[in-house]
């Protein structure tokens, strides 16, 4: 449609891992080097931002096996020493929907293009926006204009303005 969105795929892998050692009320952790994990029923996930960590083609799901060894294993070890003895037994990738601008949700109409709204570039943390962003633009669709959540500070206008919106607490 001709809009220079500046979203791109990056990929994130999750790994799955069992722990002979039960750790009982463990939290979703996250550390400063962006590892991640949380229980999951009788194992655990993680993951670990690349680094470097490049846009990726559409369709490449390749998963990187190597991350979780040379980078994730040694932060789980270090954070939790029962993970030292972790078993890997599954994982698989996705793609983020990275806005390389600022990191954050591009949302609503675009100016010179009637009837298009975006909802897009919400770079790794589009879940927790979901409700407030659904709420807001069924509310722009059927009004004409955001009413209960005024989300404008997200709109596309600010890309061409280059005025970040910057989100620091992407993993
Ligand atoms: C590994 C991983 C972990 C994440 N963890 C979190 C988290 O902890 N917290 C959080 O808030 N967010 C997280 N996210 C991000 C979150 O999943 C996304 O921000 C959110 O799903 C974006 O929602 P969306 O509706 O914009 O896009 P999507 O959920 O990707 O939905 C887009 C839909 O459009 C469909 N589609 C694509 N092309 C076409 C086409 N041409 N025609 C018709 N349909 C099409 C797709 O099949 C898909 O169903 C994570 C993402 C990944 C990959």
């Amino acid at each position: 449609m001709g809009v220079d969105l500046p979203v791109f795929p990056r990929k994130r892998n999750v790994f799955v891992f069992t722990c002979p050692v039960s750790i009982p009320g463990c939290p979703l952790v996250i550390d400063p080097t962006g590892l991640w994990f949380r229980p999951e029923r009788d194992r655990f996930l993680c993951g670990i931002p690349a680094d470097p960590d490049p846009d990726v083609t559409p369709d490449d799901f390749d998963i990187d096996h190597a991350l979780f060894e040379s980078h994730a294993w040694p932060v789980l070890a270090h954070r939790v020493p029962a993970f030292e003895a972790v078993r890997l037994t599954s994982a698989r990738s996705g793609h983020y929907d990275y806005n390389t601008f600022d990191q954050n949700a591009f949302l609503g109409p675009v100016p010179g293009i009637p009837n298009l709204l975006l909802a897009s570039g919400f770079s790794g943390h589009g879940l927790q926006h979901a409700p407030g962003v659904g709420r807001a633009l069924a509310e722009y669709i059927r009004f004409g204009a955001y009413r209960t959540l005024d989300l404008a500070a997200l709109s596309y206008a600010r890309f061409p303005a280059m005025r970040p919106l910057r989100e620091l607490n992407v993993i």
